[in-house]
């Protein structure tokens, strides 16, 4: 899942304006930041497994830190305290811990049972979808559409960096995943991770965008 964790990130502007929309995209691919890191630093794992799944060559053979239910709540609540000590709105607070679960459930949707409940627990979960890819495309593009809806509804730009600097972002994540799911299969970990801490750039890039645009309306929630 990919492109689904930005739709998440895009449609929860509707339910928390005041959000920057680099937060919101922080919150909902949070376990995705931190798995490359911790990759890099040898805490959790990966293999290069071509046809383990249909859609991804990955095998995810360890990656309870970042990937277990119970840590993905732990670093829900973790962003939505952060937010909500510095902002005092705990409404928003609770919509950004919520993206970050959210990330979880729909890794569950698409991977194969590797996910954790918790760290050490021995049972995995996942429903596979990366199996069925017309099922899994559909989904994954239905809720990314959606919240691009969502997040037009609810902003609109107040500059043209605002028009250009938005729409290049969504036109480049959906290269990302389109070149994901065509390409071919990575050859090394260092790369995958590397390619993902790169991600960070993609949370100050809707940061950027987030300061050009304003909220409809008198925007006021
Ligand atoms: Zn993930």
């Amino acid at each position: 899942m990919f492109i689904g964790h930005f739709g998440i990130g895009l449609g929860a502007k509707k339910a928390a304006p005041k959000i920057s929309l680099g937060t919101l995209f922080l919150a909902a691919q949070f376990l995705d930041l931190l798995w490359p890191v911790f990759l890099l630093l040898g805490w959790e794992r990966v293999q290069i497994q071509p046809g383990i799944t249909k859609m991804t060559p990955l095998n995810f053979s360890y990656y309870p830190f970042s990937h277990s239910l119970l840590m993905a709540c732990i670093w829900g609540i973790l962003i939505g305290f952060i937010y909500f000590f510095f902002r005092k709105n705990s409404r928003s607070a609770f919509i950004l811990g919520l993206c970050v679960v959210s990330h979880w459930v729909l890794d569950l949707l698409v991977h194969r049972p590797d996910l954790p409940l918790y760290p050490g627990g021995t049972k995995l979960v996942g429903l596979g979808l990366w199996n069925c890819p017309v099922i899994e495309v559909i989904l994954e593009g239905s809720i990314f559409v959606l919240g691009l809806i969502l997040y037009l509804r609810t902003t609109k730009p107040s500059n043209k960096k605002g028009i250009y600097g938005f729409w290049a972002l969504i036109a480049f994540l959906v290269l990302i995943y389109v070149s994901n799911l065509l390409g071919p299969a990575p050859t090394n970990i260092k790369a995958i991770a590397w390619a993902g801490v790169s991600q960070w750039l993609l949370v100050i890039w809707a940061y950027w965008v987030d300061l050009n645009r304003e909220l409809k309306g008198n925007g006021n929630k």
